[in-house]
């Protein structure tokens, strides 16, 4: 995938861009960031527009060698991850790369590679590539992936180029989600929930998520009549686990969104299939009560990250939406 092709992390992108065409890359990079942002796309992006001789600071994304980079079958890319029974990425490993590495080109300009999780390498595995990131033999480039520059060996990270890539915002994984088929209101709501990691987005699977669209708005029509029984049924099934409770909180949060886009007179709303249900919610709440409830909605999404008790945190907001606490 060529460097135009990436979404997102745009000033990242002008600096590889700005490298490449000067020449002057760096022979070892450390790429950190959350999983998911793209640093791979972009670890292989910068990669093909090494490799590709079409134009001079991006890849052309035909020419044979593009298209090999982008098939992941180049024979000079070398991928290095863990083993699949195995925690760590072992010594032998890369001591197998590092014969490789040794080794001419096949057919493009210098060899290259990428180590993911390289915080998953085995210090006797780390040690043994400190000289190696120093000097890489044939002018190869050495990309390590990490989520946090932190959890590497200080010799290992003085020895990189650091890039550190953000997560993606919610308007890039819609944006994304879309280009892989999915339709624009799915992709908007998982884009809300993915905390910028496409690979989180992908896992929320888009279908559980009408269902569980469908449960909450079923509890959230309870809880209006304010009775406190049905508070506590509500509170009692929506309490998943912290990370299941925050995506259900972010659905909350995207249906008052919507509500007090509708209560403001503006159409654009992100839950379409149940707008009728939104329209009436936001017609009997009105714009400041709606707010209210947004701030009281993030509020306890911000005790839940903090590890309060869920059942109680979503106890105390059903509650409050409920009318029936301070
Ligand atoms: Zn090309």
């Amino acid at each position: 995938m060529p460097f135009a092709d990436i979404v997102g992390h745009e000033r990242v992108i002008e600096v590889f861009r700005r490298s490449v065409r000067s020449g002057k890359t760096s022979h070892s990079y450390l790429f950190e960031g959350p999983v998911g942002c793209g640093r791979k796309k972009t670890a292989l992006a910068l990669i093909q527009a090494l490799f590709c001789r079409a134009t001079d600071d991006d890849a052309c994304g035909v020419c044979p060698a593009c298209r090999k980079v982008a098939g992941g079958n180049h024979a000079d890319i070398h991928c290095i991850e863990p083993l699949p029974d195995k925690r760590d990425i072992s010594i032998d490993q890369l001591r197998e790369l590092q014969r490789e590495l040794a080794l001419r080109p096949y057919e493009a300009p210098r060899k290259a590679c990428i180590i993911e999780p390289a915080d998953r390498m085995s210090v006797n595995a780390a040690n043994s590539l400190l000289k190696t990131l120093e000097e890489p033999p044939g002018n190869a480039i050495i990309i390590l992936l990490a989520e946090n520059a932190d959890m590497l060996l200080p010799t290992i990270r003085s020895r990189c180029q650091v890039v550190r890539f953000s997560p993606l915002s919610p308007e890039h994984v819609r944006t994304l989600l879309k280009r892989n088929g999915m339709d624009s209101e799915s992709a908007a709501l998982l884009a809300l929930m993915a905390d910028g990691s496409m690979q989180r987005a992908l896992e929320l699977d888009d279908e559980s998520l009408a269902g569980r669209r469908e449960m909450l708005l079923k509890h959230l029509s309870a809880i209006s009549l304010g009775r406190i029984a049905t508070v506590f049924d509500a509170s009692e099934e929506l309490a998943g686990n912290r990370g299941d409770t925050l995506e259900t909180l972010d659905m909350l949060l995207s249906f008052y969104r919507d509500m007090i886009h509708l209560a403001a007179g503006c159409n654009d709303i992100v839950n379409t299939a149940i707008r009728p249900a939104l329209e009436s919610f936001a017609a009997r709440l009105g714009l400041d009560r709606a707010l209210q409830v947004a701030g009281d909605v993030m509020e306890t999404r911000r005790a839940v990250q903090r590890n309060a008790n869920v059942k109680l945190a979503l106890d105390h907001l059903f509650m409050k939406m409920a009318g029936g606490a301070t």
